[in-house]
């Protein structure tokens, strides 16, 4: 057996000659950086998540920071940001200026709303939701909190590109959703590329402007900005990858409802749906007492697995300047104990997914048997 975690492979077979007549069209057109792809891109993504405007950055950190400066979040102000994501979530924040600080997860993976008023501070700006695996935020008691205290709401849709909460796509519930079109996300280019949805205009505008040298127009510089360009080849295969975004996410949410059928081992804690949220399953995360053991056994058979994410980010070296010791997030540094990630792709077989159910479901929690 040879089943990968994940695998880019089938989905670009299945959509080859589309993705390969675009890339040729842009090659062709002469023209590489900020032009018509990248225009019909965002006008579509917008449109298809019901936000008024999408701008086009070179990454996710990029989306994540650039939308928070330009929220005016700085140096002297908190973010509440989950315990549990990966790196760059928080360094949307600390490249800023501002101090990351930890709220831990619920029983979903996900910010614990319950747990953010104990961390508010006369100094906190903004909160900081991740939509961690493709499972949506509690987004009714988020916004609820954020409108009662006057804060900033970003989303990082990184891992959620057409998640839904109560009928509604994340990245729209926030001043900002912050999106990450690495080639691995649910919808993913072929390099890098990042996305902000915002319906303020205003906000736009800046954004548009800080993404390419502060220029209003050519030459013309009202601000200091950065270069942050999704660039016309990525922003072409993205418009075709979007039209089969909803097909993607279906069949990644028909993996997950199989391995949810199938795998039976009571060591297993499956994954939980947030009631109201609609994952897109990004990762299908499992939790277990003795996770190394069951990777190493997995591996043994041939399933490769992942973890997400095995350091916090409070216990990395770059944060221990933020003076979260190890032991006070103990919901988030239990999780990096006990999760694994395991295959889920776009194009994996049911065969494939029965394969691991069925060396799941015949572990009994020894090592590597
Ligand atoms: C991938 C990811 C990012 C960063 O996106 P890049 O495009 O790699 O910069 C941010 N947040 C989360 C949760 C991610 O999964």
């Amino acid at each position: 057996m040879d089943i990968k975690q994940n695998r880019l492979d089938r989905e670009f077979l299945r959509h080859q000659d589309e993705y390969e007549q675009k890339a040729l069209e842009v090659l062709r057109s002469a023209w590489y950086v900020l032009g018509k792809e990248v225009r019909a891109f965002e006008e579509e993504f917008a449109q298809y998540m019901g936000a008024k405007h999408c701008i086009g950055v070179a990454s996710g950190l990029d989306a994540l920071w650039i939308a928070m400066h330009l929220l005016g979040i700085g140096q002297g102000d908190e973010v509440l940001v989950p315990g549990n994501t990966f790196i760059a979530s928080v360094m949307g924040v600390s490249r800023n200026g501002a101090t990351p600080v930890f709220v831990e997860p619920n029983e979903y993976d996900t910010l614990d709303a319950a747990k953010l008023e104990e961390k508010l501070t006369p100094r906190t700006k903004a909160v900081m939701v991740v939509h961690l695996y493709g499972q949506t935020c509690d987004m009714e008691q988020i916004c609820a909190f954020t409108k009662k205290h006057g804060l900033k709401l970003i989303e990082d849709c990184a891992q959620s590109q057409g998640a839904k909460w109560n009928g509604r796509y994340t990245g729209t519930f926030g001043d900002t959703g912050c999106f990450s079109f690495f080639p691995t996300k649910n919808l993913g280019c072929f390099g890098d590329g990042g996305g902000i949805l915002t319906d303020d205009s205003d906000l736009a505008e800046k954004i548009r402007m800080f993404r390419n040298y502060g220029s209003s127009q050519k030459y013309v510089n009202p601000m200091e900005g950065t270069n942050s360009r999704l660039d016309e080849i990525q922003a072409g295969l993205l418009r075709i990858k979007l039209k089969y975004l909803k097909a993607l996410n279906e069949e990644r949410q028909e993996a997950a409802a199989q391995y949810l059928s199938q795998i039976r081992n009571p060591l297993i804690q499956l994954p939980k749906i947030v009631p109201g949220g609609e994952s897109v399953w990004h990762q299908f995360v499992i939790h277990v007492k003795n996770r190394d053991g069951l990777a190493a056994y997995l591996s043994k058979n041939g399933v490769q697995t992942l973890i997400h994410y095995p350091i916090p980010p409070h216990m990395q070296e770059v944060y221990q300047y933020l003076n979260v010791p190890q032991g006070s997030l103990p919901i988030t540094e239990q999780a990096a104990r006990e999760v694994l990630s395991l295959p889920m792709y776009n194009g994996i077989t049911a065969q494939e997914i029965t394969a691991v159910a069925e060396l799941l479901n015949a572990w009994k929690g020894e090592d590597d048997a």
